[in-house]
């Protein structure tokens, strides 16, 4: 049986409205963390959770249903990774999903999850768990009655079944292998050059920078790797993300420290990494529709943290940027060598903040996380014990303790927008950014001199062409398999930590 072309365009008709509703509540949210009066908090929830309430109606209601069913049943003569059939089979995966929440439940968690990240705010601030904890409680509740509803009918656990939404298809025991693969060599190599003979001098990028030009040499340096401004901006956030509001409006928030210089523009970088994904995905008539969305977090977390990491922390890379850098920041960083700079900029020292992170000790960061929270969900661990479970585990695994909430479990703002199965991702992003890495340097030839002489376009068009172009047509995985030419291993990141790190550190290779 043929599909029914008529029947089609009316499921697509009705998806992109939810579509153009989804990204006005995004729009408001992008403006809470950007400039909302605090006052205005309460009215911003109920605004939020009434567009996300009628989203969930759209996609949910029983014509609907039937319409994505009937269309899915005579999908079959349709080539599954072709625009069409990708549409169809994502359009019932996500039907299936929300089909078994029921529209009260998703409206208290956006509600929830607006009032929580404004109670993480303010605990933050204070540095105090104390006062996010009862809706942190909230929060967790909410999100398990989730899981426990999507998980039905389903070979997935509670957990997985939350995980699923960014990480569609994503199982916990391949999770964890890959993990601790990673782990043991990440423990070796960080007391590798713990102990090794050369460290480097960070004082350097520790000095005081001037606010205004880090934010114009941020600008500077995104629109140089290729992000387009035309169609996105950049601005100021106190936890940095990235926001897509239409075909042509990307936005991509950081936030600067005036004592150190690389948390505007390795920040900057990374979500510019992301904002170049949200831009190389098709618009136009799939936009928001599966062929022109991001296919899992996991692939857009690869495609920042290659921008940050592999291409911004490279030696090439600083070639070409730092003497820009020493003449914006005139007389800060004058009489600074481009080794010490660079060297700097690659420090690994194991410290409390996740987003402050080297390559390095980053990933223990998020084994750490992906412990804890399947530990909440699975209702092993209480809120009330989790700031001390925290604190005892960054001791263990990185031998530092936080002396506050605010360095310690309160630095991240997931929990409390109801992220839970959030963080996986990032390590898996940060394997998949180092084998794309490789694959592209395979294929496109030597890429150092390229990034030496501030020529991103090769790279970007590769990962145009192999990731961003296909959308959802593909999963995560079979993208990474495709363009590299094998499964997701962790060997890639630990051989390209080692190549980089040892020769810095002077460490003899293993
Ligand atoms: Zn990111």
């Amino acid at each position: 049986m043929a599909l029914d072309r008529e029947l089609f365009e009316s499921l697509c008709i009705r998806a992109r409205e939810a579509m153009l509703l989804h990204s006005a509540a995004d729009a408001l949210e992008w403006d809470e963390r950007t400039g909302m009066p605090i006052a205005a908090g309460p009215y911003r929830a109920q605004q939020v959770s009434t567009l996300r309430a009628k989203v969930h109606r759209i996609r949910t209601d029983a014509r609907y249903g039937e319409d994505v069913q009937r269309l899915m049943e005579t999908a079959g003569d349709e080539d599954p990774h072709g625009d069409v059939g990708a549409t169809v089979r994502e359009l019932h995966r996500d039907w299936n999903r929300d089909r078994k929440l029921p529209e009260t439940l998703v409206e208290q968690t956006a509600q929830a999850t607006v009032r929580g990240q404004q109670a993480w705010d303010a605990a933050r601030k204070a540095d105090d768990f104390g006062m996010f904890r009862d809706t942190l409680h909230t929060v967790l509740q909410l999100k398990r009655e989730a899981g426990e509803r999507l998980s039905e009918d389903t070979d997935q656990t509670v957990y997985e079944a939350l995980l699923d939404e960014y990480e569609p298809g994503a199982k916990v025991d391949e999770i964890q292998r890959v993990f601790d693969e990673v782990r043991t060599p990440l423990v070796d190599l960080i007391s590798q050059i713990k102990n090794a003979p050369r460290q480097p001098d960070t004082e350097a990028i520790e000095r005081t920078f001037n606010i205004d030009r880090q934010r114009d040499f941020s600008h500077h340096v995104a629109e140089a790797i290729g992000f387009d401004f035309d169609r996105g901006r950049l601005d100021v956030t106190s936890h940095p993300f990235c926001t897509t509001l239409g075909p042509d409006d990307c936005r991509i928030l950081t936030r600067y420290d005036p004592h150190w210089l690389p948390s505007g523009l390795f920040g900057t970088l990374h979500e510019a990494g992301h904002g170049m994904y949200e831009q190389g995905l098709r618009g136009g008539e799939w936009f928001g529709l599966p062929p022109g969305s991001y296919v899992s977090l996991g692939i857009h977390e690869s495609q920042s943290r290659l921008w940050e990491n592999q291409v911004g922390r490279s030696r090439a890379f600083w070639d070409w940027l730092f003497p820009q850098t020493q003449q914006a920041f005139s007389p800060e960083l004058d009489h600074v060598s481009l080794d010490t700079f660079h060297f700097a900029v690659n420090a690994v020292r194991p410290s409390l903040i996740r987003v402050e992170a080297d390559e390095a000790t980053y990933n223990l960061h998020i084994l750490i996380r992906f412990d804890l929270e399947r530990r909440l969900i699975e209702g092993t661990l209480s809120v009330d014990e989790l700031p001390s479970a925290w604190n005892e585990r960054y001791e263990s695994d990185l031998g530092v303790r936080p002396d506050s909430d605010a360095d310690g479990v309160l630095q991240d703002v997931h929990w409390s927008a109801g992220l839970f199965g959030y963080f996986p991702t990032y390590t898996l992003g940060n394997l998949a950014a180092a084998q794309l890495f490789k694959a592209a340097s395979d294929h496109i030839g030597d890429l150092e001199p390229m990034f030496a002489r501030g020529e991103f376009r090769p790279l970007l068009d590769w990962l145009r062409e192999r990731i961003h172009y296909f959308g959802r047509c593909y999963s995560g995985p079979q993208l990474v398999g495709q363009a590299t030419g094998s499964p997701l291993s962790a060997d890639h990141l630990v051989t390209y930590l080692r190549s980089k790190l040892e020769p810095l550190y002077g460490i003899s290779p293993a």
